[in-house]
């Protein structure tokens, strides 16, 4: 975690994004008073495109914004996918070995998510978008699921190859590039946060599903407990992966904008955590922020051996969402309904 020591400089890295993709936005974060003009510089939100929203917070160098509209919350500027990549390149490598140290506990948390999907569908074509280490495609291929997996991160992508012996496939979703109506069931674990455009996203992951099949997310919930108790303090904003912040609201529309109908949304605990990780982690968020409560958590260091299996976890920490695609009939043709959904008014709807 020492390595970490530039950790303040990837906050200039993420927040320098808005000079790519066109933009004449400047290229640092610009202070609070000029984010929230935002309106007059024409920005909008990158889920349902309206102008209006207001400026909610700066955590650890970064504007969040929340959408008036849909309730989506966002970086402002947003950061392109190639810097999230590199951003994620460093960030990845010391929390995948937590993340191994942790393995029983997240095998534990994957089985109740496949106890659950069994009663949406129990067999079939699953892929997992944002695999990591393949831990979940373990499970599910034990349960009889045909597995895929994708992860943008060489080194899980790697232990899920070499260790597990699972063909995860190495790069984005765009570029997995399945066929249509492919997949029974689609996983998506903590992964939806770390993208720069989720109307791509939620669309691409509509495509791939087949007619009735299953998709299942779970992201960080900003309107979660420890969420609205910690404010701008709250993991999920210093995580300098994560660029959009769901709460129940914004997920749904997420979902809904794409076609998907929902079948349950909640939200639920975190996975039991070992004390390490959850040090590791506070490390690294809170590297830049207090020097007090970075040398006390490491002050802790010594007295882990102490802790032994103790479990932690954050309650209320996460979204979860099942959702259907629905068994599409056969006179709306070969539009699909997200596709539908934005037809020109007066435009034939296919349906008729
Ligand atoms: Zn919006």
């Amino acid at each position: 975690m020492r390595r970490r020591s530039d950790g303040g400089k990837d906050d200039g890295k993420v927040s320098a994004g808005g000079a790519q993709g066109g933009s004449d936005v400047a290229t640092v974060v610009p202070p609070l008073e000029e984010a929230a003009r935002g309106l007059e510089r024409g920005e909008r939100c990158t889920l349902c495109e309206s102008p209006q929203h207001k400026t909610l917070l700066r955590a650890k160098g970064r504007t969040v914004i929340e959408c008036r509209q849909c309730g989506l919350r966002a970086l402002s500027p947003m950061p392109s996918l190639e810097q999230l990549v590199a951003i994620n390149e460093e960030t990845v490598h010391p929390f995948f070995h937590a993340c191994l140290e942790d393995e029983a506990s997240y095998r534990a948390y994957f089985a109740r998510k496949l106890d659950d999907l069994q009663r949406y569908q129990s067999s079939g074509r699953l892929l997992d978008v944002g695999c990591g280490a393949g831990f979940f495609l373990d499970a599910a291929r034990e349960r009889g699921y045909e597995i895929a997996g994708v992860d943008l991160s060489p080194v899980p992508v790697a232990y899920a190859r070499d260790t597990l012996g699972i063909a995860v496939t190495m790069g984005s979703l765009y570029e997995f590039q399945a066929p249509s109506d492919t997949f029974d069931v689609v996983t998506i674990f903590q992964t939806i946060e770390h993208d720069p455009d989720l109307p791509a996203l939620s669309a691409e992951l509509f495509r791939i599903l087949a007619p009735g099949g299953t998709l299942m997310v779970t992201t960080p919930a900003a309107d979660g407990f420890v969420a609205r108790v910690m404010g701008s303090r709250w993991f999920g904003y210093r995580n300098v992966e994560h660029v959009s912040f769901f709460t129940r609201r914004s997920l749904r529309y997420t979902l809904e904008r794409s076609g998907f109908e929902i079948a349950s949304l909640e939200v639920e605990h975190g996975k039991g955590l070992s004390p390490k990780y959850v040090l590791n982690r506070l490390i690294n968020y809170y590297y830049d922020h207090r020097t007090v409560i970075r040398n006390g958590l490491r002050l802790l260091h010594p007295i882990m051996p102490l802790l032994g299996k103790a479990v932690l976890f954050e309650p209320w920490a996460h979204l979860y969402a099942v959702a259907r695609k629905p068994l599409q009939p056969s006179s709306a043709g070969d539009i699909p309904s997200h596709l539908r959904e934005r037809t020109p008014e007066g435009a034939p709807q296919g349906a008729d």
